[in-house]
């Protein structure tokens, strides 16, 4: 039998960062996932903006979140040797007359320290159309998601901690003190199934509220080039990520909830850049995900109600990489140091 502080089911956003905290205090996990084709984690362009564009308002604890977040992926980036987060910076090209005016208005307030006062009058004018002006959110930025995913699966691999295989729910032994699965022994198991949690018999009741995404990636040809530490935005965001290839997305759909792409999802995102872009581009790649979304739109942390040695960290719906280092550091002391987790994430609140 081996033995394992935590065993930890999925490896998406959720499970890789949470199995990287444990990891950093010195305690062991054993990771078990089914290496999907596809996954939000996978697919997400792994931004993250402070700022809530409709209202310019602050996201939910951007303070708090974004300088958690700044060491958390820095560190795994050395951990890890590898770079995969970025500064980058959202240029919001304004849709509206009167947007100028409140964005000048909204960076002298509290929302201020991320937005740029200096406006655009003619950003990249031969690649965007841009005719009312833009600015700039700081702060902002992306995680690449996919080199993350992998090179911290390497990192378990070399520590022994990663079990490729779909966990069987059948096979689980729950005791009052530690579960055991397939000859791996814990004091507790923590499920990051994303939205699969509806597949979880013990944590199927949570009312999830998915929210499936599809996104591009296009192409642009050499001599069109949108900077590499800019985002656009504008009803859809245009990210570089390198090699002059932008990811472009993405759409929010809530009634048919498959991983297929559509030719709706497409038509929709290519009607939104086509009023962005002045320039041709090609298509390379169409993916389609789902997140793990939350009627009250935060995370899901926490025991269950009847068995302790079962515990949950899911919900990140549309902001996994922001809110993934902070509440897993927040688990982590949960269960380690016995100290409380903040009321709007703790599973108690749907019990
Ligand atoms: C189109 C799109 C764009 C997005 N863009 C962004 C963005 O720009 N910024 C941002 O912050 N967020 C973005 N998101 C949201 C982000 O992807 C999610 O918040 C995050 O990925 C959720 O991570 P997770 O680990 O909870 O779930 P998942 O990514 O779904 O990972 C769960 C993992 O668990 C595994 N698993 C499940 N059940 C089992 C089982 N029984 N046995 C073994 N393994 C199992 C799955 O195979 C998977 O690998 C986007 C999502 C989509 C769909």
């Amino acid at each position: 039998m081996i033995k394992k502080d935590y065993i930890i089911v999925g490896q998406g956003l959720a499970g890789t960062v949470l199995a990287l905290t444990f990891m950093k205090e010195g305690m062991s996990v054993m990771i078990i996932d089914d290496l999907p084709q596809s996954s939000a984690s996978k697919i997400a362009a792994g931004l993250y903006n402070p700022v809530v564009f409709k209202r310019l308002v602050k996201s939910w604890m951007a303070d708090d979140l974004i300088p958690f977040m700044d060491k958390f992926y820095g560190e795994a980036e050395s951990l890890l040797n590898t770079e995969f987060y970025n500064k980058k910076k959202i240029v919001k090209l304004f849709a509206e007359e009167n947007e100028r005016e409140f964005w000048l208005k909204k960076s002298k307030e509290n929302v201020g320290k991320y937005l740029s006062k200096d406006i655009y009058d003619n950003f990249l004018e031969c690649i965007v159309n841009a005719p009312l002006g833009a600015s700039e959110v700081i702060e902002a930025g992306n995680l690449n998601t996919g080199l993350f995913l992998n090179s911290s699966r390497e990192y378990f691999k070399t520590n022994d901690a990663f079990i490729a295989e779909r966990f069987d729910y059948g096979q689980l032994k729950i005791s009052d003190d530690h579960v055991s699965y397939q000859g791996v022994m814990a004091s507790k198991i923590i499920f990051c199934e994303g939205y699969k949690v509806s597949e979880n018999p013990y944590f199927d009741w949570l009312p999830f509220k998915l929210t499936k995404g599809e996104i591009l990636t296009i192409k642009l040809s050499q001599n069109d080039i949108i900077p590499e530490d800019k985002v656009i935005n504008k009803g859809v965001f245009i990210l570089p990520i390198g090699n002059n290839t932008y990811k472009v997305g993405s759409t929010y759909e809530w009634n048919e909830l498959n991983e297929n792409t559509t030719e709706k999802g497409r038509k929709e995102l290519i009607d939104k850049l086509n009023k962005v872009l002045k320039v041709p581009y090609e298509i390379i790649e169409h993916s389609a995900g789902i997140r793990p979304t939350v009627n009250d739109r935060r995370p899901i942390l926490g025991l269950h109600p009847q068995h302790s040695v079962l515990v949950v960290f899911n919900g990140l719906g549309t902001k996994g990489v922001m809110l993934a280092p902070f509440f897993a550091q927040q688990l982590v002391d949960f269960l380690e140091k016995g100290l409380p987790l903040d009321a709007e994430i703790n599973i108690t609140r749907f019990i």
